[in-house]
């Protein structure tokens, strides 16, 4: 990554205070079309427009804060990656990065599955039509309510977290008379996040099996004995916005090496892997994400070839991504409200949402972009933080960033990339109404999440 400590530019400081920032691009009116979804432009009098429609009309219509997201980029990059895929894999949506009905419709119109990991998750997966065989259950601590859910609705694989759980889905299944299609989850010993991964010690987590000690292999050999279940292959799942595909390789190779073990062994050959999600996304304009169809064939070389070197049928391979499909489709809206410059340091921006619509940046330092969408402007860059208006000063939405030093309250600001885990993280600290989710398509905006409401609130306060 590039970055500086000291660019030049802002107007409010002659010394930048120390911080992870990249200098201002050299024109701040310019959207970087990594950071923005694919049908966002600026029109002529300079206001972003997103499916046509342009965010002044959306402020108006819906009110700020709020996520718009653009449907058509959604439904794009589902078809990316199952054209990427192709017809020998499959690729699971996860549900948990941002899901609601109109969603899981779109999924299913794309050719995608899902994942879920929750009842409150299967339930809306159901609700809106997807078909149960699609559905792919996770979590390290399913409830025997929600096993009994998934079981009954026939959900096309449960994928077993802990020995614990081998037996309890066994069991329900042999009550309702069927075999429950799983996958076990192994901990390969490899943790990825973003550029770099670390292949030791990575058991230690609450996730999952561990392959090192013969955990796993005991888990096989149990899961096989078992009337109620049909072993059909080992997950794996190394991290989260990530760009290397090293990680991915050693994953791959250690879930091949266990196919092979189990082999020899029992004398079968588990059809199917799963290397999980993960796969990032830009959120600055120092992030290079790999396209579906790059991480599609580094994924397919790497498994053929060490199942080539295992004397092993390739297994049919399924990926996971979450964030990569609905991260880059959405944006966050808000206004600004109020702006504290410091001398020297930096100015403080804030926004009418924070901490309650985005969590990410308090929760893991996550990095943002932003950008002023309501007019263009040709004022110096200043160094903003651009915080929320919740009781913590924790509540930073975009840590270190440029927006032109003629900004005003009132001016509508945006934040990209904002698709996962931040409606789906969302909460109603200090009371705050959760922002509604409008879907933006060829010039018509609907709202598919609606915003919360006071009565809302005072709904589930039966006190
Ligand atoms: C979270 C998760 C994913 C999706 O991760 P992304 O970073 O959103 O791609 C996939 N599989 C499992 C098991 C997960 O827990």
């Amino acid at each position: 990554m590039s970055r500086s400590a000291h660019p030049a530019g802002p107007r409010h400081a002659d010394v930048l205070p120390e911080g992870h920032y990249s200098a201002p691009a050299a024109d701040l009116n310019v959207l970087d079309e990594k950071v923005w979804s694919r049908t966002v432009t600026r029109d002529a009098d300079g206001a972003l427009t997103v499916g046509g429609i342009a965010v002044a009309r959306l402020a108006e219509e819906f009110g700020t804060p709020a996520y718009f997201l653009d449907e058509s980029d959604f439904r794009a990059r589902c078809r990316a990656w199952a054209d990427a895929f192709g017809p020998d894999a499959d690729v699971f949506y996860a549900g948990k990065a941002f899901l609601s009905r109109a969603v899981v419709r779109w999924l299913k119109e794309e050719g995608l599955n899902l994942d879920v990991c929750s009842g409150g998750e299967l339930t809306t997966a159901l609700d809106a039509g997807m078909p149960a065989e699609r559905i792919a259950f996770h979590g390290n601590n399913k409830t025997v309510a929600e096993i009994e859910r998934a079981v009954e609705a026939g959900v096309g694989r449960i994928v077993l977290d802990s020995f614990q759980e081998i037996v309890r889905v066994a069991h329900i299944a042999q009550r309702h008379g069927v075999r429950q299609r799983v996958q076990i989850r192994v901990t390969v010993g490899v943790e990825a996040h973003t550029h770099e991964f670390i292949a030791t010690a990575h058991e230690d987590q609450k996730f999952g099996i561990a392959l090192a000690d013969g955990q796993a292999a005991e888990a096989v050999r149990r899961a096989l004995a078992l009337d109620g279940l049909e072993l059909i292959g080992v997950h794996s799942h190394i991290g989260s916005q990530i760009f290397d595909m090293a990680g991915f390789e050693v994953s791959a190779r250690r879930v091949v090496q266990l196919l092979a073990e189990i082999r020899d062994e029992h004398g079968v050959e588990l059809p199917e892997i799963d290397l999980g999600g993960g796969l990032g996304i830009a959120y600055t304009s120092d992030d290079d994400p790999r396209e579906p169809h790059e991480i599609a064939k580094a994924l397919s070389d790497i498994v053929g070839r060490e199942c080539e070197a295992a004397k092993l049928r390739t297994p049919r391979i399924s990926v996971e991504p979450g964030r990569a499909i609905v991260g880059p489709t959405a944006f966050t809206l808000y206004e600004v409200g109020t702006i504290k410059p410091l001398e020297g340091l930096r100015t403080y921006v804030s926004v009418d949402g924070g901490m309650s619509d985005n969590i990410r940046t308090a929760l893991y330092d996550a990095e943002y972009s932003v950008a002023l969408v309501s007019r263009t402007s040709d004022a110096e860059p200043m160094l903003v933080r651009v915080v929320g208006k919740h009781c913590e000063s924790g509540d930073i939405v975009v840590k270190d960033a440029f927006l032109p030093a003629d900004l005003a309250p009132g001016d509508l600001i945006a934040v990209p990339a904002t698709g996962a885990y931040c409606r789906s993280m969302a909460s109603n600290y200090n009371h705050a109404l959760r922002p509604p989710v409008v879907a933006v398509r060829d010039g018509e905006a609907r709202v598919i999440v609606r915003r919360e409401t006071e009565e809302d609130l005072l709904r589930l306060d039966v006190g």
